[in-house]
């Protein structure tokens, strides 16, 4: 299960992010999950309660989002039909919904509870064939 080895290099990350800000530990983690980022919630869920220390993991599954290259129009993909639901253009190129990454952690620094925020892509996506 690739999702063990995904959240260990998650937590390395969220880790740096606790010593960057000189907080005493990571309380909470949210992470996004796109359905073509090939990653299973479940199985990330499974692997963070093994591997984390206390941080609350917090996942936020979004939706497959394509813009499309003719009308410019951003749609949800649904049942992976490439076309554009307004002009019905193939011309669509992915803009959200393929990634596995970090968003937010919030940071335990003593009494103050601060968020840092990440927009570092954690992993390339995988897509499925
Ligand atoms: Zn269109």
């Amino acid at each position: 299960m690739h999702e063990f080895s995904l959240v260990r290099s998650l937590l390395e990350q969220v880790e740096r992010i606790v010593t960057e800000q000189g907080g005493r530990a990571a309380v909470e983690v949210r992470v996004e999950i796109g359905p073509l980022s090939g990653v299973e919630p479940l199985l990330v869920k499974e692997a963070f309660s093994q591997l984390s220390v206390d941080a609350t993991l917090i996942i936020d599954e979004v939706p497959l989002m394509a813009r499309c290259h003719s009308c410019a129009r951003e749609f949800e993909l649904k049942d992976f039909r490439f076309a554009c639901p307004h002009c019905n253009s193939r011309e669509t190129s992915i803009v959200r919904g393929d990634t596995f990454r970090l968003m937010s952690v919030t940071v335990d620094i003593s009494d103050v509870v601060a968020a840092a925020r990440t927009s570092d892509e954690l992993l390339e996506t995988v897509s499925p064939s």
